[in-house]
């Protein structure tokens, strides 16, 4: 059974559309230790993730799946994120790539472009379909203050995982992942890319 950490369930009026402006306006710093509204919308974060991930929470659908959010997309923009990426072992467990970052910054990038084969996707982003590549760098370096391990914390991150990281970055500088798509050839792609 699915416990949530602050007291209202998650609903879909949560969300911030990419037709409102604040979506696209930039974050600011998060005072640390957090304020109680700040940490309200880290909880928030953290209980539309999970329950948008519960088979029970979420049987029918009434949450929009996801592995990640960002403040702005949840009603304030201050530089914090959640992501929850569930990885499939070869042993058919599955071992949880999880971080709650407040002030994350990106410090360090591979000149190796990657990109997902079949684009990205976006709590935020429904009224307009969207198609094509997105290119982000394949390796990143993150840091900023973890709230679920209570300490600073530096990353270095790759493929996948990395341009999970790099879609929410972008939320806090009031990007979106279509801004990244090839406006003339959406799926135009460089022999030098990994595609994933
Ligand atoms: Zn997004």
């Amino acid at each position: 059974m699915l416990k949530l950490l602050q007291n209202e369930n998650p609903d879909s009026s949560w969300i911030t559309q990419d037709t409102t402006k604040t979506l696209l306006d930039t974050c600011s710093e998060v005072v640390l230790p957090l304020i109680n509204n700040d940490e309200n919308i880290m909880k928030k974060m953290i209980d539309w993730v999970k329950a948008s991930q519960d088979s029970e929470f979420n049987a029918n659908n009434v949450i929009t799946e996801a592995i990640g959010i960002a403040a702005p997309q949840i009603g304030k923009n201050v530089n914090m994120y959640y992501i929850l990426l569930p990885i499939l072992n070869k042993d058919e467990t599955i071992t949880y790539y999880e971080h709650a970052l407040i002030n994350p910054k990106i410090i360090g990038r591979s000149e190796q472009i990657a990109a997902l084969k079949k684009g990205e996707g976006c709590l935020s982003v429904t009224t307009k379909h969207h198609e094509g590549l997105v290119p982000r760098s394949y390796k990143i370096k993150v840091t900023g203050f973890d709230y679920l391990k209570n300490k600073k914390v530096s990353l270095t991150i790759r493929g996948y995982e990395a341009i999970v990281f790099q879609h929410e970055q972008d939320h806090l500088e009031g990007k979106l992942f279509y801004h990244h798509i090839n406006k003339e050839n959406p799926w135009h792609s460089n022999e030098e890319w990994i595609i994933i």
